[in-house]
């Protein structure tokens, strides 16, 4: 039996959710929705979950990460009860709920708390930077009251702990996607079909692609480099490319000076394709140029400017380098690169970047229990 919780409600206006008790179930939302399916229909039946507070049940719905936030459903609510907003709060309260440490859940619901945290975190990163050199002229007094293994030592642990906190949030899901699930007939061809039908949406993302194709949506003549689906893509793409380029040159220890170098190659078209998409989401949300980038809560910013500054930094730094282009500000925009990077790097399981690996598992549990 379901368990009412009548706070529920309120929770998920403190996650960014618009007035959806206004909604009168008509079911305009779910009818306009492209990916609403049969066996996964919404927003309406999730946004009536949060209406009677069965959170249990809205959070065991994988339904709820097949959305895109194109923002159909709230265009044409005749209630003004903006769907869209309500599955991303859903979203984010879905995060917060399996992070163990409890963090997510107050970055998400306290602008003030989120900024103070990024700033003291970034000025911690600093800190830490500075004492990779030992020699350092600043570092010298931090060495005298902690030795640089504790301060290494610390950095590892909180890196294991955001990696903890990822796998612990993944497994939690699991358990609530799939509590109660019985196995199909044929369970390993339904495990290859899922896997492979994931694989695809992941690296395509085609179903967003479907939405900015739909008859009504206002980018279905626009070029297809303007596309939501396309900057997506790009932003995705442009993130994967400099993480394997820098984990590659951290592996080989060389960070690789010529232009034509493979991991280098890789480094400058992901920077690019990084800088376009997050340039291009950053100035939809300024302009509001369509009702979905009318609303953007303090983690979408974040997340996007400090994508933005990563990808601007590291080409400054690039044209530095090949340049032979000596100055003190190089040092300064090198440092605030690398804090941004690790920021986003640390806070990954913590932040709006969570959905990269959410959204895997539940498109993952939405195919298999489809098979
Ligand atoms: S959210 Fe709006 S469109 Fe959807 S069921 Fe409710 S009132 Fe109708
Ligand atoms: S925002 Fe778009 S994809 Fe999400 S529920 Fe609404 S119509 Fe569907």
């Amino acid at each position: 039996m379901a368990v009412l919780d009548p706070s529920f409600k309120r929770t998920l206006k403190r996650y960014g959710a618009g007035d959806f008790s206004a909604c009168y179930n008509c079911g305009t939302c779910t009818a306009v929705c492209n990916l609403s399916e049969k066996n996964a229909e919404f927003p309406r039946k999730l946004l009536r979950y949060g209406m009677l507070g069965m959170k249990e049940e809205a959070l065991a719905d994988p339904a709820l990460w097949l959305c895109y936030a194109c923002g159909s459903c709230s265009d044409t609510c005749p209630r003004d009860a903006d769907p869209k907003a309500y599955m991303a709060a859903l979203r984010r309260y879905a995060v917060a709920r399996s992070e163990p440490t409890g963090l997510t859940g107050l970055l998400f619901t306290s602008n003030p708390l989120s900024i103070v945290f990024s700033l003291v975190l970034a000025l911690v990163l600093g800190f830490f930077m500075l004492t990779l050199k030992p020699d350092h002229v600043v570092s010298r007094w931090i060495f005298e009251a902690l030795p640089y293994e504790i301060i290494h030592n610390v950095g590892l642990i909180v890196m294991i702990l955001t990696v903890i906190s990822m796998l612990f949030g993944v497994v939690m899901m699991f358990r609530r996607l799939f509590k109660g699930f019985k196995l199909p007939e044929r369970p390993w061809a339904a495990l290859v079909d899922a896997v492979k039908k994931t694989i695809v949406e992941l690296i395509s993302m085609k179903r967003y692609r479907s939405c900015d194709n739909d008859e009504e949506s206002f980018w279905r003549t626009r070029p297809l480099v303007t596309k939501p689906w396309f900057v997506h893509l790009s932003i995705m793409w442009g993130f994967i490319g400099l993480l394997v380029a820098t984990a590659v040159n951290f592996i080989l220890k060389d960070p690789g000076t010529q232009v034509w170098l493979p991991t280098r190659l890789l480094g400058t078209i992901s920077g690019i394709a990084l800088v376009y998409g997050s340039s291009l989401a950053i100035y939809y949300r300024l302009a509001k140029i369509t009702s979905s980038y009318k609303k953007s809560s303090l983690s979408d910013w974040l997340f996007l400017g400090s994508l933005w500054f990563a990808g601007v930094s590291g080409f400054w730094m690039e044209i530095a380098v090949t340049a032979d282009w000596a100055s003190s500000l190089n040092r300064i925009v090198f440092l605030l690169h690398t804090v941004v990077s690790m920021e986003l790097v640390l806070l990954f399981a913590f932040s709006k970047f969570a959905h990269a690996f959410y959204r895997p598992v539940a498109l993952f549990t939405h195919f298999f229990r489809k098979a």
